[in-house]
């Protein structure tokens, strides 16, 4: 059984295709840049190296037609048949308040998905030209939704309620949704499984640091509060977003620059601010700036620190509302590959039961491991992340409820 997992991002679209007898993946790709005067085509196989092409192509409807077109080309494709496809699995951003589960596609799911639009205004139109290009593409084959919000959705109303009148909550849908579900539900097994605990009984502080970073408090493996909350701008400091902040100061700017709009407002906090503004590094590459804290780079080192004691504070909060962890996972792009912010993050916790071990913390490895030491009460994971397989997996759960 194959299953296609498509991705539309706000200025790409990733793909990949699993064979899903050995959860093996055996094509991937991105169409990237997408709008812009050149977009880029790369796309590889588990026998072909990656081969990157240059094209124009207008919009995500165009360019999940170009994959899938590939996907089957009759030389070099992976698929002679689009019946060999069981499924497609679409990642989505933000599910709103319509959706709390992954769901099979029909008009009035699609109809929902458009209601939604303006929650994640720059994802969910992209989300649906994708569905509306594979429908074209691949008729007959069934289509599920996977939402990064959903795994959040058994979240207790005192911790998605914002304390703001209520009519923001019943007619505005204001409330904390949290995002990375996916990645956070994979990591989440994984470490169940590590831990040899059933899922239902494990209790995680699962901290998905990358670009956009969130940490999640799992009771029995299900979600009970989560950093990021209504839109993915909350939280941590993060490489370009703000994170937590008072938001007295955002009524105190829009006071004091009356002719700053909302779009440049959204702007600043979301794409000018976080690791970025602090450090003087664009784009807040976390390399990039431990490498200049290393260097002597001071105002690196405070954006390292401030994003790594903004971390340290949810983790020893979601510590405290757990009443004890079994473990703590650290993933994504600096969560499995900067020993410096995970040994930065545990600092000083040994009171808690966790003790991060040098030695165990240090190498680089792919692989998921403990980085605990011994004598350490909670047990310290690296789990790499892999939401393309979860959404895979999930798509064909929901396609075998349905049958
Ligand atoms: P993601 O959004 O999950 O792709 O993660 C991207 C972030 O991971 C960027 O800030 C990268 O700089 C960071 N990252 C990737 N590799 C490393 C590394 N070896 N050390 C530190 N940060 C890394």
């Amino acid at each position: 059984m194959k299953v296609l997992v498509v991705n539309c991002g706000s200025s790409s679209v990733k793909y990949s295709l699993f064979d899903m007898e050995k959860e093996q993946k055996i094509a991937w790709g991105l169409v990237e840049c997408i709008g812009l005067e050149e977009a880029f085509y790369k796309r590889q196989t588990i026998t072909v190296p990656q081969v990157k092409t240059s094209c124009k192509v207008a919009n995500h409807f165009e360019a999940v037609q170009i994959i899938i077109k590939d996907l089957l080309d009759e030389k070099t494709g992976s698929i002679k048949d689009i019946k060999e496809i069981a499924v497609v699995g679409h990642r989505v951003v933000h599910g709103g308040y319509k959706f709390s589960k992954p769901v099979l596609v029909n008009e009035q799911v699609k109809k929902d998905l458009k209601e939604c639009y303006s929650i994640a205004p720059l994802h969910t139109p992209h989300h649906y030209a994708g569905i509306e290009a594979v429908e074209k593409m691949l008729p007959g084959i069934p289509s599920v939704l996977v939402f990064d919000t959903a795994f959040h959705q058994t979240m207790p109303d005192y911790a998605y309620r914002y304390a703001i009148p209520s009519e923001y909550y019943e007619q505005d849908h204001v409330r904390r949704y949290g995002m990375h579900g996916t990645s956070h539900k994979y990591v989440t097994q994984k470490a169940a499984a590590m831990l040899n605990i059933p899922v239902d009984k494990v209790n995680l502080i699962t901290c998905h640091l990358g670009n956009g970073s969130s940490i999640t408090a799992i009771k029995n493996g299900k979600v009970i509060d989560t950093s990021m909350g209504f839109t993915p701008l909350a939280g941590l400091v993060m490489g370009t977003r703000c994170g937590d902040i008072d938001p007295a100061v955002i009524v105190h700017i829009l006071a004091k620059y009356p002719k700053m709009t909302s779009d440049e407002l959204n702007n600043l906090l979301n794409k000018q601010s976080g690791v970025a503004a602090v450090s003087g590094i664009a784009g807040g590459d976390m390399r990039e700036v431990e490498d200049a804290m290393l260097a002597g780079n001071k105002k690196a080192e405070l954006a390292f620190n401030m994003l790594c004691y903004s971390g340290k504070k949810y983790l020893c909060a979601y510590y405290g509302i757990l009443n004890g962890i079994d473990g703590i996972v650290f993933t994504a792009g600096i969560g499995e590959n900067s020993p410096l912010t995970r040994e930065k993050m545990c600092e000083g916790l040994d009171n808690l039961g966790i003790k991060i071990d040098k030695a165990l913390n240090e190498p680089r490895s792919s692989k998921e491991r403990f980085i605990s030491a011994a004598d350490s009460k909670i047990k310290v994971m690296v789990i790499p992340t892999n939401e393309e397989l979860m959404i895979a997996r999930e798509s064909v759960e929901v396609l075998n409820e349905n049958k």
